[in-house]
């Protein structure tokens, strides 16, 4: 049989990408473009066709389908993003119908957590497994559940939001409208604005400026023995772990995987986050299950839209 080859699509606020992938995950092309969130959609579509065309002609393959990943809030049933905070101006934006009359094939949309999700179950860290949740943790906390070897999407195709899991009652305001919810705490935008407010002099001076602090300078004061970072840190890896333990109760996984920008900081958050969160699940529940790293990196934008598309293979 010959092997089937699918288009991936990954758009978010700075770069569009897209890849020719194979069915068992080789890539044959691969290319971006910066978004220039500001010129609009329709400008964005306009050179994401050409770069799509482009990595097609590469390839040298006929395409079977086209996944697409965007950042959510997005419909997968109408194939139209919604009001993506990432893309201010697509609001009810009709991608899929767009990038379908382009290039002529069948396009499929999924938010980027959930295209992640599937992408590390077919080629990462989820490979073999039928029960998964995974966790997206970088400027957002973002989620996918893989239940009986299928990603579960919900009514409306926006389950497993697991970053508005909420863990404290009466806690903190999120700007989803809810209170407590693990993103507005334990992001990367939130671990850094917090350790903007306590930070001390050494963690203002590796980062230059207190307004310059990222979660990446947290962790290197961590790292560095600083007091206020590692308080700040804490915090956020127990919130988190509320949120670990939360969705294993809620889901039954085998496994917990972790992706995104802030899991670069490797076994300082997976030591403690991995113990906590596993140490508050539920003991029947916790029996067998771990909580491991992604493992597609910086390819789980193109690799999980591919995964998408294969999914309707
Ligand atoms: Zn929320």
């Amino acid at each position: 049989m010959t092997a089937r080859h699918v288009l991936a699509i990954d758009i978010g606020g700075t770069k569009l990408a897209a890849g020719v992938v194979a069915e068992d995950g080789r890539q044959l092309s691969r290319g971006r473009v910066p978004t220039d969130v500001a010129k609009g959609p329709e400008s964005a579509v306009e050179r994401l066709v050409a770069l799509c065309r482009d990595v097609i002609a590469q390839a040298g393959v006929p395409i079977s389908l086209i996944g697409i990943g965007c950042g959510g809030p997005l419909d997968p049933v109408r194939g139209v993003t919604l009001t993506p905070p990432s893309l201010p101006g697509w609001e009810e934006f009709p991608l899929v119908a767009r990038v379908q009359d382009a290039l002529g094939v069948k396009a499929w949309l999924d938010n980027d957590a959930n295209a992640a999700a599937l992408g590390e179950h077919r080629f990462g860290a989820g490979r073999g497994y039928q029960h998964l949740v995974y966790f997206t943790v970088s400027t957002g906390v973002g989620g996918g559940v893989i239940l009986d070897g299928r990603l579960y999407p919900g009514s409306t195709g926006n389950a497993a939001e697991l970053g508005h899991i909420q863990v404290s009652y009466d806690g903190w305001p999120c700007p989803c409208g809810g209170q407590g919810c693990v993103e507005a705490f334990a992001s990367g935008t939130y671990i850094a604005a917090r350790a903007r407010v306590t930070a001390s002099p050494r963690l203002i001076a590796l980062a230059g400026s207190r307004d310059a602090i990222t979660t990446e300078h947290v962790v290197a004061a961590v790292r560095a023995g600083d007091v206020e970072a590692k308080k700040v840190w804490d915090d956020s890896v127990r919130v988190l772990a509320a949120g670990v333990a939360s969705a294993i109760n809620a889901f039954n996984p085998q496994r917990v995987i972790v992706g995104g920008g802030v899991t670069s900081a490797g076994p300082l958050l997976f030591e403690p986050l991995s113990r906590l969160a596993l140490g508050r699940t539920m003991k029947s529940l916790a029996v067998g299950v771990d909580v491991v790293p992604a493992e597609l990196g910086d390819q789980v934008g193109v690799m999980g839209a591919a995964a998408v598309a294969l999914s309707h293979l």
